[in-house]
């Protein structure tokens, strides 16, 4: 680890403790910019990344409610607004029970990064709460909802900061905050992204994150004049971004064999096709089940229960050509990332957020694997939550075909940005450097032209 990396951890760890993700992903960028410091001091002399490590606004909360056995529960609510220099706040909502303030300071600040390279006017920022949807009625998630947009609803707004969905928060739950927000404020205004279609909602938002996941893939592979088609893919989970994730495979000639949730993995050799994948939108996003269902409903398909103690994840020990992480953060551990390579894997992109944890990453650069890190790769769903706020703005609605080209000519660009840094700073198809450089300078350029605010 060089000095400025070394000092820069030191006093970020010592600035917040406990919070081990936020620095992985800070050191991360740091190291990527070495580089672009030793160009550009002014970054450094101007404290650029040490400002955007530290957070504009961090909002908590108490988010008290009924349940329906009539009793009290009380969860923490919280809305971290990271950076601002290039838009209003825009970020995901999170609801889980792992989710503490170190767990949301990560993932804005990977934000700040992600939303820059989307060529969009957005800032960084993201919120969310340990509540678990899971098991509870929908009555149970519309009072949850309504008790945190109570509060809430001071802190965002059209122009300052517009949440959106994340894990355990979907089209459900923007409806319901949504609503709250409307009748606290008495405006309908495009405050949240991910709305429903006949209240403001854009077409091709639920469907972005995971298409825009395989978008970026299918550019990875045209730099080796390669495409998807009749490669094997594996994707983890089996909420929004995974399902999407396996539906524009299909339509791009892959072969998806995989699921999983937090309780196993399903392997199914004989390829998902689209009857199983409806069978899934059905058994998660309406009877809210979970995937062990999918073996039993199709004989070829193997349930493998997880298995914390196994030290490596079976999912990412099938035999395949591309990877679609598409669960959670720190999901592929090194051992895991070994497997891929093993496996034969030498495509993977994230369509979750730091799914991957850094011996991993490191191997993957070093094999020199086409790696689309998940602040690129899955850039699509913020990409089209911006695309939503636009239409919002000139109260109008884009067709599907309009939506769905934007996204893809976004994806493209993020891509086409990632490569074009890694080779200034003479790393070719170092998407990771790529990433983080081309993200950091747009940001880093906004705050020297409006001070130290
Ligand atoms: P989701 O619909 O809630 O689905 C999450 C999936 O991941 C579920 O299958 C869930 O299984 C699994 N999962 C979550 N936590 C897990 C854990 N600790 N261990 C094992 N499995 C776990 O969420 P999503 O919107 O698809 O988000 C997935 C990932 O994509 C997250 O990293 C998110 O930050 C990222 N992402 C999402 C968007 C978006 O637009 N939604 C945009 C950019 C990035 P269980 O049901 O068992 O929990």
């Amino acid at each position: 680890m060089s000095k400025f990396v070394d000092d820069f951890m030191a006093e970020l760890t010592a600035k917040n403790p406990g919070e081990p993700e936020f620095h992985q992903a800070a050191m991360e960028v740091a190291e990527s910019l070495e580089p672009v410091f030793k160009k550009n001091p002014i970054y450094r002399k101007m404290k650029v990344l040490e400002r955007i490590a530290e957070p504009e606004r961090v909002i908590m909360f108490r988010i008290p409610w009924v349940d329906d056995k009539g009793e009290i529960q009380i969860n923490k609510g919280y809305r971290v607004e990271m950076n601002s220099a290039i838009g209003p706040y825009k970020g995901g909502m999170r609801f889980h029970p792992s989710v503490y303030l170190g767990l949301l300071k990560f993932l804005a600040f990977e934000q700040v990064f992600k939303n820059s390279l989307t060529t969009l006017p957005m800032g960084g920022g993201k919120g969310g709460s340990n509540f678990d949807p899971k098991g509870k009625s929908d009555g149970e998630v519309m009072r949850f909802c309504q008790s945190l947009m109570t509060e809430l609803c001071r802190h965002i707004g059209q122009f300052t900061d517009v949440p959106a969905g994340d894990i355990g928060v979907g089209g459900r739950e923007i409806g319901f905050m949504f609503g709250q927000y409307k009748r606290i404020r008495n405006e309908f205004v495009g405050v949240l992204t991910g709305k429903g279609g006949n209240w403001g909602g854009s077409l091709i938002r639920p469907e972005a994150t995971g298409y825009g996941a395989v978008y970026f893939a299918e550019e990875m592979l045209n730099t080796r004049d390669d495409t998807l088609d009749g490669k094997t893919c594996i994707v983890s989970g089996s909420g929004n971004v995974a399902q999407y994730a396996t539906e524009k495979i299909l339509d791009l000639g892959g072969k998806p064999v995989t699921w999983s949730d937090s309780a196993g993995v399903i392997h199914d050799p004989d390829g998902v096709d689209r009857d199983k994948l409806a069978f899934v939108l059905d058994l998660k996003n309406i009877k809210r089940g979970r995937i062990s269902e999918y073996a039993k409903k199709y004989k070829g398909a193997r349930f493998i229960p997880a298995d914390a103690k196994a030290g490596c994840n079976p999912l990412w020990d099938i035999k395949a050509d591309a990877a679609f992480p598409c669960a959670t953060q720190n999901e592929i551990n090194a051992k895991d990332a070994a497997n891929l390579l093993k496996n034969g894997v030498y495509v993977v992109s994230e369509g979750a957020n730091m799914p991957t944890v850094p011996e991993g990453v490191n191997l993957f650069v070093d094999k020199n694997i086409l790696y689309g890190p998940g602040k690129a790769a899955n850039a699509g769903g913020v990409a089209t939550s911006g695309l939503e706020m636009s239409q919002n703005s000139l109260r109008l609605r884009w067709t599907r075909e309009e939506v769905d080209s934007r996204l893809h000519g976004i994806m493209k660009a993020i891509h086409k940005q990632c490569v074009d840094a890694a080779a200034e700073y003479d790393m070719v198809g170092n998407y990771v450097a790529g990433a983080n450089i081309a993200g950091f300078l747009k940001v880093a350029d906004s705050m020297l032209d409006q001070g130290i605010v």
